[in-house]
């Protein structure tokens, strides 16, 4: 069976002023052809699982971008026009479709959604897509599938298994050996991020349940988005059973009626600041991970906030680890030379380390990427014993070889600070003794209900504490 290959994705906060260009999908990556084939063999990522999948892969073409703001038409247009081009020109059974789920565009708030839609009318055959478990699911994106899988782990650990539960589904489709039913449930209802690490919470146990059913193709519980304001946002329910849709919304049922029911379990209260450093310096368990929920590169936050470092400097922490994305401050160390004093306005130290930026990650991190590119990136020591790692390019704190590649040992730390919440946890949790979730300020702050929506449903828990399902 030959499936073609496609891939687009993006995570877009729709809270942040600056919009995604497509030089910022050129810069992270983009590729077609038999580049594509090279860029993700053996990645642990779901277009790794497509090659791996057991099917005779094309290559059509394939892009990603660091989660950023809301696409600008003119690159939607762009990306969507390679991408069904790619399609068009493919001979093949069927195809086998990477999308976040929460992609934004000015022109198209349910990016992934029109995507599928111009798909599904360019070219014949059955697409089976993979979400990530962030995805906004729309009744759009479910139409214009013929099956859809999304990733069941958070961190996202799980995106090459179900890139290759996608290819075998895709092939049994293909065979006519299943005829896929879909149903999708969207409670109104946004899962703050703090409690979406999927090994502690109780709906991935009920899903592992729904799976073992006769008849489910395969099911999926997505935690929504809440940093994108559109209409789509929030928690979804999906199911596929096999020529049976009464089974596919009976199990889609269950999920979302045991979530709505606890959903008052899903409101966590974390520790300001001021707190959670205090709690950090007393520890025994050292290095304390503070996770700035807030500036969550990985939300599309800008790794510049200092709110947690500052707060450690002025409690008298010693030891403190932080990496910032400071691409001026990078240029005046660059320009200092190591070995030379630099006065970066909220700290003074040594220039120890410059470094090209470039790491490679050899372990299963979530995201699923194995080259990473922060950018000519400088390391700075001052007399407290603080690590303040300097990037040029804005880079989601995923892999620890970020930091051992310029020659730091993150585990002799104090204190790690980490910029966000569930996902780093992968790289984090083997040197950190202890991992605080801090309530810290930014456009990917924790509580639902600190943001000013325009495009979301209401009512909806727990922006609305009355609300009904
Ligand atoms: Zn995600």
């Amino acid at each position: 069976m030959r499936a073609g290959i496609l891939g687009f994705l993006h995570e877009s906060n729709t809270f942040l002023d600056v919009p995604t260009i497509f030089e910022d999908f050129e810069r992270t990556s983009m590729t077609s052809g038999t580049a594509l084939i090279e860029r993700w063999t053996g990645a642990h990522h779901e277009l790794g699982g497509f090659l791996a999948g057991g099917i005779e892969a094309v290559p059509g073409f394939a892009t990603f971008a660091v989660p950023s703001g809301t696409l600008t038409a003119d690159t939607f247009e762009a990306i969507a026009a390679r991408l069904i081009d790619a399609a068009r020109a493919m001979e093949v059974d069927g195809f086998l479709v990477a999308l976040h789920g929460a992609t934004v565009a000015e022109n198209y708030p349910d990016a992934d959604g029109e995507i599928l839609r111009r798909l599904r009318a360019a070219v014949t055959g059955p697409i089976v897509v993979t979400l990530d478990l962030h995805a906004n699911v729309s009744e759009k994106m479910v139409k214009h599938a013929t099956a859809i899988v999304g990733y069941r782990t958070n961190p996202h650990l799980d995106q090459r298994e179900r890139g290759i539960e996608a290819a075998h589904l895709l092939r049994r489709i293909v065979d006519g050996a299943v005829r896929p039913m879909q149903a999708l449930l969207t409670p109104p209802l946004a899962v703050p991020i703090a409690v979406q690490k999927t090994s502690e919470l109780f709906l991935f146990d009920d899903l592992a349940h729904v799976l073992t059913w006769p008849g489910v193709l395969s099911a999926s519980v997505f935690l929504g988005f809440y940093y994108a304001d559109v209409a789509e946002m929030g928690t979804s329910f999906y199911v596929v059973a096999d020529g049976d849709a009464a089974l596919a919304d009976r199990a889609a049922r269950y999920l979302a009626d045991r979530c709505w029911a606890r959903r008052h379990e899903l409101v966590p209260k974390l520790p300001a600041p001021e707190e959670a450093v205090a709690h950090a310096i007393a520890s025994e368990k050292k290095p304390v991970a503070l996770m700035d929920v807030g500036d969550n590169v990985g939300g599309g936050s800008s790794a510049r906030s200092r709110v947690l470092f500052d707060e450690c400097v002025r409690q008298g922490a010693r030891s403190v680890m932080v990496i910032l994305h400071e691409p001026e401050l990078v240029q005046s160390c660059v320009r200092a030379g190591v070995r030379s004093e630099v006065d970066l306005g909220f700290a003074r130290g040594i220039v120890k380390t410059i470094g090209d930026g470039r790491f490679t990650e050899t372990k299963v991190r979530h995201g699923g990427w194995t080259h990473g590119d922060q950018g000519v990136s400088a390391l700075v020591e001052t007399a407290e014993d603080h690590t303040i790692v300097l990037t040029s390019h804005r880079m989601a704190p995923m892999s620890l070889e970020q930091v051992i590649s310029l020659g730091v040992h993150p585990e002799r730390k104090q204190i790690l600070i980490v910029k966000g919440t569930i996902a780093p946890q992968a790289a984090y949790a083997p040197v950190a003794g202890e991992i605080v979730l801090v309530d810290t300020p930014g456009p990917t702050a924790n509580d639902p209900r600190s943001f000013a929506y325009k495009h979301r449903r209401v009512p909806m828990f727990p922006m609305e504490a009355e609300c009904e399902f």
